[in-house]
């Protein structure tokens, strides 16, 4: 019998060609591919057209009888096979492209389904190129169920995915772990069929039962994982003396502006713990551009100048390089003795040892870092303060590791997410939470609009407009390269279009995740100092990047991203003292698309949180995995408010009953949370 544990490779038909593509999608054991849900799921229309009632560009399916046989024509660049035939009186040709094999599949007289997008050909003859062929079987069977859609890699099929995914359900016996009461105390499904159902659902009603369970499952380890953690901890005195406060008050007179309100009381709270009797953990919650990192710069400071280290950890080289480069500054801006320790995941064995090194030595200064900061090579003995930020990338294990460097130093984690200040309180346990409210005053909010993708060039023109005026601008696509499965713009491809546009009269550049560490580095380099006036990027630029100097964004295939990541690029502008603006270019097809409607309405990220949610309704949960918060990959904490509560109560009420698992009945759930840790551990 397999085990979850084990590699891919051990699923027939997997190879170490197919394994390396899966390994892209960072799917190594069997455990990752069951977890690598569907990110939606496709319906077929249900009835199947007549030619003569559809619009142009419908994507139909048509019952055709095959009364010739198709033929295949070679020309330079490829080969066409076609077929003529007609549905109901309306002639029609199917073409399809590099695929001759069609014609083995396709037998005359017989009927057939093809689905694909319905196209004028001529006044009255209609096309359809590449369409799909089902036999009627297939399709009354495919039809009758929801098809899930995973998120791919160059040369993985979404077939190939649901053949393997076949092949591990098939294969394995996926053991119930959640004791019986708390099935049906709440309900839920069993974790067999929930996961079946989750891939391959029978109908909606399925897939909603099954992805409750599977949510319920994510709080429920969530919590008890934080649960443990409280529960190991008993209140530590606060062993650090923060007496000097020369340094900090230096800093802090000679900022280049004033501090907001929120900020300053910010301040106050956490230097009143580190005054305080015990070390605690502090949760910063504050918007996009609501100034985050200089709170963090000044506590160091104080940490810092009173003999301690002090560490902030970020999610992305880019961010982490940026702060780096942020504190030199301002350590060089405010003339302090310290040290500013920089390391990351693409360093080399000998950098890394010299960080490692510099690190062990004990003397105060600021450590910045990717999360190489919490490999197990990384000891710190004299740190007194580690801040995670944009902690929502990070899971609690990972923040948990951090906070246990050193002798248990002072915790902050600062986030953007807008979460109402209850589930808040559930989420971060027994952590404090300060609020900054306001952003600083001088900033203009950002003009936003809705484009239409043939208003883009006056986008362009814009941009044009602005970069002579002395600023930058930012063009986010979805895709790196191009995709036979979308027509989403995609950044290699839009930087050359963009360099053609201009012709050389501004310079383009490109960002995006494949690039090396080097070379992301380098580009991001000459963007902060101007080289670069447009940075066409995916959306690596998402967290945190702060260069006040950019004041447009233009994003393309808007509608393809959820409404807090729109909500989170968009704070990439808006950051200095000029008027900045972002455009969304809507490729749908509607006439207007909401969730634009709603982000172009408002900067205020807690409205479109809130608004995200009603959108959304209960039934519709497609894309949630975009607004990505926290651990989880299903589970939303706005729509799943209610079942987190509960999960929550069950974590406290089982750990009361059960400390350690040692009754038989939570054996099973054990081993479950035990694989989940080992692999949050191989993921990192
Ligand atoms: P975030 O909260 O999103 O991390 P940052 O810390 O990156 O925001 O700050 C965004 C920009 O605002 C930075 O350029 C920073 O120097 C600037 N900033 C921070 N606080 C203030 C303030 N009180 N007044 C004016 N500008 C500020
Ligand atoms: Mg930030």
């Amino acid at each position: 019998m397999k085990r979850l544990e084990d590699s891919i490779k051990t699923i027939k038909g997997i190879g170490d060609k197919l394994s390396k593509l899966y390994e892209k999608l960072s799917v190594y054991s069997l455990w990752d591919l069951l977890f690598y849900y569907p990110r939606t799921y496709f319906e077929f229309p249900e009835e199947l057209c007549d030619c003569s009632d559809c619009l142009d560009g419908d994507l139909v399916a048509l019952e055709i009888n095959v009364h010739e046989i198709p033929k295949t024509k070679k020309t330079k660049r490829m080969e066409i096979t076609t077929l003529n035939a007609f549905c109901g009186e309306v002639p029609i040709q199917f073409i399809w492209f590099r695929s001759p094999y069609i014609k083995s599949q396709i037998k005359l007289h017989e009927t057939y389904i093809f689905y694909g997008v319905l196209k004028s050909d001529g006044p009255i003859r209609k096309k359809m190129e590449q369409p799909v062929l089902y036999t009627k079987d297939k399709y009354d069977y495919e039809r009758s169920s929801l098809q899930p859609v995973y998120s791919l890699t160059k040369g993985l099929t979404n077939n190939q995915l649901k053949k393997n995914l076949h092949g591990v359900l098939d294969e394995i016996q996926l053991e119930e772990y959640l004791p019986k009461d708390m099935i049906s105390k709440r309900n839920l499904e069993s974790f067999s069929h929930s996961m079946k159902q989750i891939h391959f659902p029978d109908s909606f009603e399925e897939l909603k039962k099954a992805r409750r369970r599977l949510v319920y499952d994510e709080f429920l380890t969530f919590f008890i994982q934080m649960e443990q953690v409280k529960e190991q901890e008993e209140a530590v005195s606060n062993h650090f003396h923060f007496p000097h406060m020369d340094r900090y008050n230096f800093c802090l007179e000679r900022l280049p502006f004033e501090l907001t309100k929120g900020q300053k009381s910010c301040l106050d709270e956490i230097i009143s713990d580190f005054q305080g009797d015990y070390i605690s953990q502090r949760l910063i919650q504050g918007d996009v551009g609501s100034g985050k990192t200089i709170i963090a710069f000044l506590l160091m400071t104080l940490v810092v100048e009173n003999g301690y280290q002090a560490a902030i950890m970020a999610p992305t080289e880019i961010l982490a390089r940026q702060h780096y480069e942020t504190f030199c500054q301002y350590v060089k801006d405010f003339d302090l003795p310290f040290e500013v320790l920089f390391l990351t995941g693409s360093f080399t064995a000998k950098q890394k040892r010299e960080v490692y090194e510099a690190m062990a030595k004990e003397t105060p200064c600021y450590i910045i870092g990717t999360n190489a900061l919490i490999q197990e090579k990384a000891n710190y003995d004299n740190l007194a303060l580690v801040i995670t930020d944009e902690q929502h990338r990070f899971g609690v294990k990972q923040r948990e590791t951090f906070r246990k460097k050193g002798n248990m130093p002072f915790t902050l984690v600062m986030s953007a997410t807008p979460i109402p200040r209850t589930l808040s309180m559930i989420l971060y346990g027994d952590m404090n939470i300060s609020v900054i409210s306001d952003v600083p005053a001088k900033r203009l909010p950002i003009k936003n609009a809705v484009i239409k993708p043939k208003e883009v060039k006056t986008a362009y023109e814009f941009i044009y407009k602005q970069v002579k005026s002395g600023r930058q601008a930012y063009v986010i696509c979805p895709l790196v390269e191009a995709s036979e499965k979308t027509e989403s713009e995609n950044v290699l491809d839009y930087g050359k279009k963009l360099r053609e546009f201009y012709k050389g009269s501004i310079s383009v550049d490109v960002l995006h995740g494949r690039m090396s560490a080097e070379e992301k580095k380098k580009v991001m380099e000459d963007f902060l100092a101007k080289k670069t006036d447009v940075l066409v990027s995916t959306t690596v630029v998402e967290v945190g990047v702060n260069v006040p100097n950019a004041t447009v964004m233009l994003i393309e295939n808007a509608n393809r991203f959820g409404l807090a990541q729109l909500h989170q690029l968009r704070g990439r502008v808006g950051r200095g003292e000029w008027q900045s603006y972002c455009m969304f270019v809507d490729s749908g097809k509607e006439e207007k698309n909401k969730r634009l409607e709603v982000i172009s309405s408002s900067n205020d990220g807690f409205f479109v949180a809130s608004e995200d949610l009603k959108l959304r309704g209960p039934g519709d949960f497609y894309g949630i995995r975009q607004s990505g918060e926290f651990d989880f990959t299903l589970a939303d904490i706005y729509q799943d408010g209610e079942l987190m509560k509960e999960a929550s109560c069950d974590a406290k009420e089982l750990l009361a009953l059960d400390k350690d698992f040692s009754m038989e009945e939570h054996k099973p759930l054990k081993e479950f949370l035990t694989q989940q840790h080992n692999h949050q551990y191989t993921a990192l």
